[in-house]
C-alpha cells in the first residue's frame, strides 16, 4: 500500500488511515458477484466510521446491526432502513422498538423467549415484526475459538432441532411474521469447506421444513469470511470468487427466494491501516522492545486473540534488520502487537504502519488509561488537502 507519508509527519500519531480507493474497489468487487436475487447487508460491527460507511451506502449495500446504537448509525450513515437486519443473542426491549419504529427489513431472532418480547413490543406498537430464526446449525468453523460461533456448544441461535418447532410456535404469535433462516458460523473463515458445509446444512434443514409444508421467502448465510493478514499487499481484494462461487454450487435455492450475506472483515480489513510512531527502543537482557505510541486501547485485537498484522516501517531506509517486540504503552502485559519479529533496524521517530486493520480496529477502541480515541483519515482527505 502506498502512504502520503509527508501528510502522515504532520498528523498525531496513532491514527487510522483509510485506503478509500481500495475499498471501493473492493466494494466493486463484491458487486461484481451478486446475482439479482441476491442481498449485501454489510456487517456494521467491524467499521462503523461514518466516512467508511459513506462508501458503503453508496455502493448500495443493506447493513447487518447486532446493537441499538449500530441501527442508528446506520440511519443516520443513510442506510435505508428496509435494507437492516438486526442480530444479536440479548436485544434489550428499546433496540427492539428502535427496530420496530424505523421498519428494518428483518430481526434475526435467537431465542424463543426473544420471539415472545418482539411479538409483545410490536403488539403494543401496532406493528408486525419479520422475523428469520437465527438457526445454530452446528458447524464448526476452522477459525479461533473466540470468533466461532455455530457450533452446538456456542450461545448464538436457535437449537437445529428445534427450528421445526420454533417455525410452528411463530404461527402463534400474532404480530410476528416468519420471513426465513439465518445462520452465521464464525469469522475469518478461510476454508471454503466450511461455507459448502454450511450450505448443506442449509439444505438439509430445508428439506426437512417442506416435508412439513414449510417455505420461507430468505435464507441469510451470515458472514465470516476471511482475509489475507500475512500479505496484504499480495491479496488486497478476499477472495469473494470463491466464496460466492461456493454457495452458487453448493446451497439449493427455491423458486423466488432471496438469499442474504453479511460481510463485515472481508469488506473493510485491508483497506485500514493503524499508524503509529516508535517512541522508544529499549535493549533489554533477553529482547529488543520497540515501544510506539498506539496500543491495545487503538487496537486490541492482538491481545484478545493473538492476532496477527503485519507491520511495516514506512520512514526508514535501513538496510539492516533486527527482531523486536513491538509493544505499546498500555499498563498491561498483553499490550504486545507482535512478538520476536524482524524488520529494518528501527529508531525513536519512524512510522509504522500496522496494516489489515480497517476490520475491528477503530470500532474496538477505548479509552483504558485516559488515552484518546485514535483519529482517523482517508486517502482521500490527505491527497486532497493543502
Ligand atoms: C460478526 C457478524 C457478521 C460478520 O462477520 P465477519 O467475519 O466480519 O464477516 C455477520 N453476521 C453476524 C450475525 C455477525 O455477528
Amino acid at each position: 500500500m502506498k502512504y502520503p507519508i509527508d501528510k502522515f509527519q504532520s498528523l498525531r500519531t496513532p491514527f487510522y488511515y483509510y485506503d478509500t480507493e481500495l475499498l471501493d474497489e473492493t466494494l466493486q468487487a463484491v458487486k461484481a458477484q451478486l446475482q439479482p436475487n441476491w442481498h449485501m447487508h454489510y456487517a456494521v460491527k467491524a467499521n462503523t466510521n461514518p466516512k467508511v460507511l459513506r462508501h458503503i451506502v453508496e455502493a448500495g449495500f443493506g447493513a447487518d446491526c447486532v446493537s441499538g446504537g449500530e441501527i442508528q448509525a446506520c440511519l443516520d450513515a443513510g442506510f435505508p432502513a428496509n435494507k437492516i437486519v438486526f442480530a444479536g443473542v440479548g436485544k434489550s426491549d428499546w433496540e427492539i422498538e428502535l427496530g420496530l419504529m424505523a421498519g428494518i427489513f428483518c430481526f434475526n431472532v435467537e431465542s424463543v423467549p426473544e420471539l415472545e418480547v418482539i411479538n409483545e413490543l410490536a403488539q403494543q406498537h401496532g406493528k408486525i415484526a419479520p422475523v428469520a430464526l437465527r438457526i445454530n446449525p452446528n458447524v464448526g468453523a476452522h477459525t479461533h475459538d473466540n470468533i466461532s460461533t455455530g457450533r452446538a456448544e456456542d450461545k448464538f441461535g436457535i437449537a437445529w432441532e428445534s427450528a421445526y418447532d420454533v417455525i410452528e410456535h411463530c404461527k402463534q404469535l400474532s404480530h410476528i411474521e416468519c420471513i426465513g433462516l439465518h445462520f452465521h458460523i464464525g469469522s475469518q473463515i478461510l476454508e471454503m469447506d466450511d461455507f459448502a458445509t454450511l450450505a448443506l446444512r442449509i439444505n438439509e434443514l430445508q428439506e426437512m421444513l417442506e416435508t412439513y409444508g414449510i417455505h420461507l421467502q430468505n435464507i441469510n448465510v451470515g458472514g465470516g469470511l476471511g482475509i489475507d493478514y500475512e500479505d496484504p499487499d499480495g491479496h488486497p481484494i478476499a477472495d469473494f470468487k470463491s466464496y460466492f462461487e461456493t454457495f452458487r454450487r453448493y446451497l439449493q435455492m427455491r423458486k423466488g427466494q432471496q438469499l442474504h450475506f453479511e460481510l463485515g472483515r472481508a469488506i473493510v480489513a485491508q483497506c485500514g491501516t493503524l499508524v503509529s510512531r516508535v517512541l522508544y527502543v529499549k535493549e533489554a537482557t533477553l529482547k529488543k522492545f520497540t515501544i510506539i505510541d498506539a496500543g491495545m486501547t487503538d487496537l486490541i485485537r492482538p491481545a484478545l486473540y493473538d492476532a496477527y498484522h503485519r507491520i511495516e516501517n514506512i520512514t526508514s531506509s535501513e538496510q539492516s534488520q533486527n527482531t523486536y517486540d513491538v509493544v505499546g504503552p498500555i499498563c498491561e502485559s498483553s499490550d504486545v502487537f507482535v512478538r520476536n519479529y524482524t524488520m529494518p533496524t528501527t529508531r525513536r521517530g519512524d512510522l509504522l504502519a500496522i496494516r489489515s486493520t480497517g476490520a475491528y480496529g477503530e470500532i474496538m477502541a477505548s479509552q483504558y488509561n485516559c488515552r484518546t480515541l485514535p483519529a482517523s483519515y482517508t486517502s482521500q482527505e490527505l491527497c486532497c488537502q493543502e
